[in-house]
């Protein structure tokens, strides 16, 4: 069976980490399989749908390296949906319905007040040609309800939650389009995944009710319903769902220094049974996405464990991935030397800076000839293997001086600063030439 995925995002507003997820586990599922993945645009809501909002849908795919192999835009589709209604409407499966909103939520009290399910009492269909007739001729458009087969079941088999089942009897037959003659979100996507050959349907599990109501919409169309994995719903690293997610985008990522690689390999793993193993390998990542092994229980998104997967990512990055993104200058011995100690890639430009100068002088008068002899000492010792440790034992031996005492004036001769990387990282980087020339300046003897 060729496998063909879509992410079908509304253009109403910015992907937040749990759109991002979905899209990328679509767009793994179907790179696993050879298969398709589309991208649609659900941007039925006219007045809420712009093109800068998916302008920026596409740019944070690509950003995120999700590519797509076609895209629609529902908007451009409303001759195929018409066409597709009148099919539906003609064949008795979607009638005209005249309620306004104040009726039906009187209805729906009014259930609710006698401890029976608000579903729509299809009282539109018990309506006689001549009502019918009168409620136009006052001028009152209907808006169209898909008719539910209350004898066809909804059932299919989840790939993440398993054997599923709804009686139709307990949905109201939903509204597919209103009276100004605009689509609700239900029928277009039925339609739509009928037409691009949409074999699997990844999204979360808040669909659920959707997909057993659109099931009958794909067999009334005569269409096959693809298979549907619902996934669990993302939540904050507190447990709860949280609004803070729904604001955690690409722009934030980016803004912390989060590469695409380390929020791929968190959400694809997040909610499953799997470990988080912090990988560039996108194959194996696909490879590894079973929807048998996604749980229930919501995925916790935890913001310091994606820091700490970025950090693994960033001490994988080739230096030819990163390299504009560095300090000019900056080579790929410097950058394979600092790598193992950065949490992003931004901080190497701190590192790159001390290690090439200049830096402040800050040095206490009390250190001068302690700085004088590190200078004396620094020139000697080999410079091959750790100069730091060298540096620093032969000091030790030589001086009273441990501890504190000891390293900080160093790094403040050295860097300028009283904090900052691993010595034992930089001064292999800083040399022989400059470590000595700060050192002897410091001690105030050159
Ligand atoms: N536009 C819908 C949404 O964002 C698509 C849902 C679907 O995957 O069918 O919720």
């Amino acid at each position: 069976m060729s496998v063909t995925t879509r992410f079908a995002p509304s253009p109403t507003g910015l992907l937040h980490v749990g759109n991002l997820r979905t899209a990328l586990h679509n767009w793994l599922f179907a790179r696993a399989a050879g298969g398709r993945f589309l991208l649609r645009l659900d941007d039925t809501d006219r007045a809420r749908s712009t093109v800068e909002f998916a302008d920026a849908i596409r740019a944070d795919l690509g950003w995120m390296g999700l590519d797509w192999d076609g895209e629609t835009r529902q908007s451009d589709r409303g001759a195929l949906y018409e066409a597709r209604f009148e099919e539906l409407r003609a064949a008795g499966r979607i009638y005209p319905a005249y309620e306004d909103g104040r009726e039906l939520d009187l209805k729906r009290k009014v259930l609710l007040g006698r401890g029976l399910p608000p579903v729509y009492d299809r009282a539109a269909l018990r309506l006689t040609d001549a009502e019918r007739a009168d409620l136009e001729a006052r001028g009152v458009r209907p808006h169209w309800r898909f008719k539910l087969d209350h004898d066809e079941p909804m059932a299919w088999d989840d790939l993440v939650r398993g054997p599923q089942s709804f009686d139709p009897r307990t949905q109201s037959d939903p509204v597919v389009r209103r009276a100004d003659g605009s689509w609700l979100y239900m029928l277009p996507s039925v339609i739509d995944d009928i037409d691009m050959g949409v074999s699997h349907v990844v999204r979360g599990e808040d669909h659920v009710t959707n997909t057993a109501i659109q099931l009958q919409m794909f067999s009334a169309l005569g269409g096959t319903a693809p298979r549907f994995a619902h996934e669990a719903l993302l939540t904050g690293a507190e447990g709860k769902l949280s609004k803070r997610l729904g604001s955690l985008g690409v722009a934030h990522f980016r803004e912390a220094g989060i590469e695409p690689e380390a929020i791929a390999s968190l959400l694809a793993r997040i909610g499953t049974s799997d470990p988080v193993v912090p990988t560039l390998d996108r194959a194996a990542l696909a490879a590894g996405l079973d929807f048998a092994r996604f749980g229930r229980a919501p995925a916790r998104f935890d913001e310091a464990e994606l820091a700490a997967v970025n950090a693994r990512i960033v001490h994988q990055l080739a230096y030819e991935a990163v390299a504009r993104r560095l300090p000019p200058g900056m080579d790929q011995a410097a950058w394979e030397a600092i790598r193992p100690n950065l949490a992003t890639v931004a901080e190497a430009a701190d590192w790159w800076q001390v290690v090439q100068g200049p830096v402040p002088s800050a040095v206490d008068e009390a250190d001068r000839a302690f700085l004088a002899e590190a200078a004396a000492t620094a020139a000697a010792i080999n410079w091959s293997a750790d100069p730091w440790h060298a540096l620093t034992n032969a000091l030790k031996g030589a001086t009273d001086r441990k501890g504190k005492a000891l390293f900080l004036p160093l790094r403040l001769a050295l860097t300028g600063r009283a904090h900052g990387p691993d010595m034992a990282a930089l001064l292999p980087l800083i040399g022989r030439e400059r470590a000595v020339e700060r050192l002897a300046k410091a001690g105030g003897s050159h």
